[in-house]
C-alpha cells in the first residue's frame, strides 16, 4: 500500500498555478536551499499529521471541488518527488476525475519513477535555483545539474512548465545572471510563464524553533520596488 507523508494541506491556494488550488506539502527533500522557508519539510521520516493513501488524499480534494473546477491540484513540499510512488498514483486519480494536476519541483531527484509522474501531470512549476553550477551549488547545496536535464524531459514530453526562480540579495541578485536564466529558458517551447521571486524572511522563526542556524542570517528581504525592475526588465526582454 502506497502511503504519502503530509506535511500540511492548504484548501484555497492561489500562488501555486492557475486559478483556486488544492495545495498539498509533502514531506522530505534532499536540497538544503540557504532560503528555505519550509525546514520544517527536510526530513522525510518526520512524525507527521497526515498519512494518507494516495485515494484518502483525493477523498479529501473532491470536498472542495467546486472551489477548484477552474484550478486543480498542486503538490508541492519539500520536494514531491522524494514520494514519487504517491505522486502517481494520486495524479492519476485526479486525471480520471478530470482534475488540473501541477506539481511544483525542483526536478533534483530524477529517475523513472520520478518521471512516471509526468505521465499524469498537466503543469510543472520548475525551482531553477541557478544556472551556473558553484553559484547552485552555494544556494542549494547541489550543483543543480539534474533540474536542468528535468526540464529537458519536459520539453520532449511537451508538458506545460512555468520557471520559478528566487532572487536573493547577495546570490542571485545580478542582472548579468538573471538574464542568463531568462534567455535559457526562453529556449524551451514547454516554458509558458517565469515567475520571479523576492527573497523573504517569513521562513525563519521556524530555523529558531527546529535548533538550526539560518545561513542567510542578516540579509535583508528584496525589496518590491526591485523585483518589479526585475519582473519589468525581463517583460520587455521578452517583448524585444
Ligand atoms: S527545494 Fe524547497 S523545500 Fe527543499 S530546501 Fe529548497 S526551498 Fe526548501
Amino acid at each position: 500500500m502506497i502511503i504519502g507523508k503530509i506535511h500540511s494541506l492548504e484548501s484555497f491556494g492561489t500562488v501555486d498555478g492557475p486559478g483556486i488550488r488544492f495545495v498539498t506539502f509533502l514531506q522530505g527533500c534532499p536540497l538544503r536551499c540557504a532560503y528555505c522557508h519550509n525546514p520544517d519539510t527536510w526530513c522525510v521520516d518526520a512524525d507527521v499529521k497526515y498519512q494518507w493513501t494516495p485515494r484518502q488524499l483525493f477523498d479529501e480534494v473532491m470536498r472542495y471541488k467546486s472551489f477548484i473546477k477552474s484550478g486543480g491540484v498542486t503538490l508541492t513540499g519539500g520536494e514531491p518527488l522524494m514520494q514519487p510512488d504517491f505522486c502517481r498514483e494520486f495524479f492519476r486519480l485526479c486525471r480520471e476525475a478530470g482534475v488540473h494536476t501541477a506539481i511544483d519541483t525542483a526536478g533534483s531527484v530524477l529517475n523513472e519513477k520520478t518521471l512516471s509522474v509526468l505521465d499524469f501531470t498537466d503543469l510543472v512549476l520548475l525551482d531553477i535555483k541557478a544556472l551556473q553550477p558553484e553559484l547552485c551549488k552555494k544556494v542549494c547545496g547541489s550543483e543543480g545539474r539534474n533540474t536542468l536535464r528535468f526540464l529537458d524531459e519536459l520539453e520532449q514530453r511537451g508538458i506545460e512548465t512555468w520557471i520559478r526562480h528566487v532572487v536573493v540579495p547577495g546570490l542571485t541578485d545580478d542582472d548579468r545572471l538573471l538574464d542568463e536564466l531568462f534567455e535559457y529558458v526562453s529556449r524551451y517551447k514547454v516554458v509558458s510563464k517565469i515567475e520571479w521571486l523576492p527573497y523573504h524572511t517569513m521562513g525563519v522563526f521556524k530555523y529558531k524553533d527546529l535548533g538550526l542556524n539560518y545561513p542567510l542570517e542578516g540579509v535583508e528581504p528584496l525589496s518590491s520596488e526591485r523585483i518589479k525592475e526585475i519582473r519589468k526588465r525581463q517583460i520587455d526582454k521578452g517583448e524585444d
